[in-house]
């Protein structure tokens, strides 16, 4: 997956601020923060969304929701609140095409979505 820019921050080919990692995959700050706290969690596997994920890889999204649960006690946000975002397609308005789930917190957000 050449073309895609989250598997170059895997493959660590393109650099970005990673607050975790392990074998099965890695969180990092988003470029362009919308909340105080905003770090983009990410299977190392490339599923271009949520539509793409097979069945017997299903673990990986149960995982990702504790990870994310983890960094945001880190970032001592668990109790103030936080909210996590998972974009799917074109009218989520996904621009990344390698799935990924927002963790953002630290302001107070407003619902519904825009
Ligand atoms: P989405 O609209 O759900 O596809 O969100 C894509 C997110 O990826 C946006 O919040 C972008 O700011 C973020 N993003 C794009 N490129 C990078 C990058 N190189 N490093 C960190 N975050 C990025
Ligand atoms: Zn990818």
């Amino acid at each position: 997956m050449d073309d895609c820019i989250f598997c170059q921050i895997v493959a660590k080919k393109i650099p970005a601020r990673i607050v975790y990692e392990d074998d099965d995959l890695i969180a990092f700050e988003d470029i362009k923060p919308q909340a105080p706290v905003h770090i983009l969690i990410i299977p190392r596997e490339h599923f271009p969304s949520l539509n793409e994920v097979p069945e017997e890889r299903k673990s990986i999204l149960g995982k990702i929701l504790l990870i994310a649960r983890e960094i945001a006690r880190e970032k001592d946000i668990a109790l103030s609140g936080y909210r996590i975002v998972l974009n799917t397609a074109r009218d989520s308005g996904q621009e990344v095409f390698h799935l990924h789930f927002h963790l953002l917190g630290g302001r107070r957000m407003s619902w519904p979505p825009g």
